[in-house]
């Protein structure tokens, strides 16, 4: 048995910082550093307004984070027959007032130094230049993290891969540590992360499975046990998968690969119905209607965005052309083709509809997130299409998203910044925080992201919708998108100002009651 007294995770984004608040949740008797280098980050996971918005997640990091809070739990008997049995409502044991064990910092190298383990959560995107640009792995923050724990983590230290990388990478973190740490061992485990945006927490308190790759030695099996256990204070035994650490690291991308295949395989029939006059619906209704496919990831639509998809796939298709596999790697290029594809004919058919031309038009998009109930701005298929748009050279594209912050959206516009000066105050895009600013004098509005704010109503919907499409991460899909150029039909619910951060959507009913209290912020707060 390894003791786990202290663990460090590092890197405190959309996976790191939920991660580390769940183990802290269910770990009371383990203290959980996140450590990240950047301060701002740092401070606002020490402030009340966390950096990132996850439904739930506010209520996780105020009871490990601040303690003294009480909350329910599942008995360990009734968790045990809650994976045995499924819907039976488990027993509940109320927790006492708690020491607060998660803690927020930008100490890399102390926490490091007396940490038993490692998460490694750090970002791992596609690399923008040189060899593979485009498609290969930037690993430059992953190896950055590797050489911090190399030359500071206590002999023993279990590292912990939680971000997602190219098969093989265990092996590259052995390297560096025996490069910096002659003979010391280090076990390596592979601990894919498969939470999804807006969905985290939820994600991560009932896990379908966890899945820990080791090697198969005597140190290896002990580390994974050691990182069972922690999981083992909520997630039933049976969904701990222990597995080879080759499988593990190749297993996240090959689940994100499969998810975004089946979104692009019905995008590929979206299009042959357009020209058809099948219905798309209805056929992802019936082929999801076989136990042997089934209803998730079908529904057609822009096709899949956010952080991971795309460079998952690039990913992979990059390690199969280097395993010199191109046919391979072709057959998972063309899940991205599609993809592309998918937005394409999306904004030519907006172009159509406005008469093949944009020219001293104004187009509204509602919605810039990948998906409802994120604020990440990161990869959004909003991005390609206002692209498209922008070469009709529109009179303006007016954005509003209720949880993208504006600097988010320009940030991620800023890759058009050359060609379409985007950015400048006098630009051809503006971001307001008021959708009904947003939607005044529009020839168009396009509903790009599936805020449940934006559905149309009954009444309002057009007998025959001219386009739809959906917004994915590798969450459960809805929504829908329509062009229309008649602004009574796009109903936006009230309030008609919403908080640039609202309120977030309570817990599901099952996590709400084993969490008690609800966060208040104190009248002199001096963060609001
Ligand atoms: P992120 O960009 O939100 O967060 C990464 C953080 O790591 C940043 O705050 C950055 O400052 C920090 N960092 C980088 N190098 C560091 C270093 N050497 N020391 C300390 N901090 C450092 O990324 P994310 O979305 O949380 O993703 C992290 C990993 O998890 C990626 O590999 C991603 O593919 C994977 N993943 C992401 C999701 C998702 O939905 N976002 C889901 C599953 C897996």
């Amino acid at each position: 048995n390894v003791p786990i007294r202290t663990v460090c995770c590092i890197g405190a984004g959309y996976v790191g910082g939920p991660t580390a608040a769940v183990i802290a949740l269910h770990n009371p008797h383990i203290r959980v550093i996140v450590v990240d280098r950047d301060q701002k980050r740092i401070d606002a996971w020490k402030g009340r307004h966390l950096p990132i918005h996850e439904p739930g997640l506010e209520d996780v990091v105020r009871i490990a984070r601040d303690g003294g809070a009480e909350w329910r739990r599942r008995s360990s008997v009734g968790q045990a027959r809650a994976g045995a049995i499924d819907g039976e409502t488990p027993d509940e044991v109320v927790e006492p007032r708690r020491q607060p064990n998660l803690f927020f910092s930008t100490a890399c190298v102390e926490t490091i130094k007396e940490a038993d383990m490692c998460l490694i959560s750090v970002n791992t995107p596609t690399k923008k230049r040189g060899v593979g640009a485009g498609r290969a792995t930037d690993m430059a923050a992953f190896e950055g993290a590797c050489r911090d724990v190399a030359m500071n983590a206590k002999p023993g230290c279990i590292l912990v891969e939680k971000s997602t990388v190219p098969c093989k990478t265990g092996q590259l973190m052995k390297d560096i540590m025996e490069a910096h740490r002659p003979g010391v061992v280090f076990p390596v485990l592979s601990n894919p992360e498969f939470l999804s945006e807006g969905t985290a927490v939820r994600d991560l308190m009932q896990p379908d499975r966890v899945v820990i790759g080791c090697e198969s030695t005597i140190s290896g099996h002990r580390a994974a046990a050691a990182l069972a256990n922690l999981y083992a204070a909520w997630v039933p035994r049976s969904r701990i998968a222990p597995i080879n650490i080759w499988s593990s690291e190749l297993c996240k991308l090959a689940a994100n690969a499969m998810l975004a295949q089946r979104i692009s395989s019905i995008n590929s029939i979206s299009a042959i119905c357009e020209r058809t006059g099948a219905d798309v619906g209805e056929i992802a209704k019936s082929v999801g209607m076989d136990p042997r496919i089934g209803p998730q990831f079908l529904k057609a639509g822009l096709g899949f965005g956010g952080s991971c998809f795309r460079k998952d796939i690039a990913s992979l298709t990059y390690l199969s052309e280097s395993l010199g596999l191109p046919e391979v790697a072709a057959y998972w290029q063309q899940v991205l083709t599609m993809n592309n594809f998918q937005r394409d004919r999306f904004a030519r058919n907006v172009i159509a509809t406005l008469n093949n031309s944009l020219r001293g038009k104004k187009i509204t998009i509602l919605g810039y997130a990948f998906k409802k109930n994120t604020g990440d701005a990161r990869e959004s298929p909003a991005l390609d299409v206002i692209r498209i748009l922008l070469e009709e050279g529109p009179k303006s594209i007016s954005i509003f998203d209720p949880l993208c912050s504006e600097s988010d959206i320009k940030r991620e516009l800023s890759v058009l910044e050359q060609e379409f000066a985007v950015c400048k105050p006098e630009g051809p895009v503006e971001v307001l925080s008021d959708p009904y600013v947003a939607c005044a004098d529009s020839n168009a509005v396009l509903v790009l992201t599936d805020w449940d704010m934006f559905k149309i109503t009954e009444q309002a919907k057009p007998t025959k919708p001219e386009s739809s499409a959906d917004s994915y991460d590798g969450a459960t899909p809805s929504g829908l998108l329509r062009i229309t150029s008649n602004l009574d039909q796009v109903n936006i619910s009230k309030p008609p100002t919403p908080p640039r951060t609202p309120k977030m959507s309570p817990l599901p009913a099952d996590l709400q009651s084993r969490l008690l209290p609800e966060a208040v912020c104190p009248a002199d707060c001096t963060e609001c």
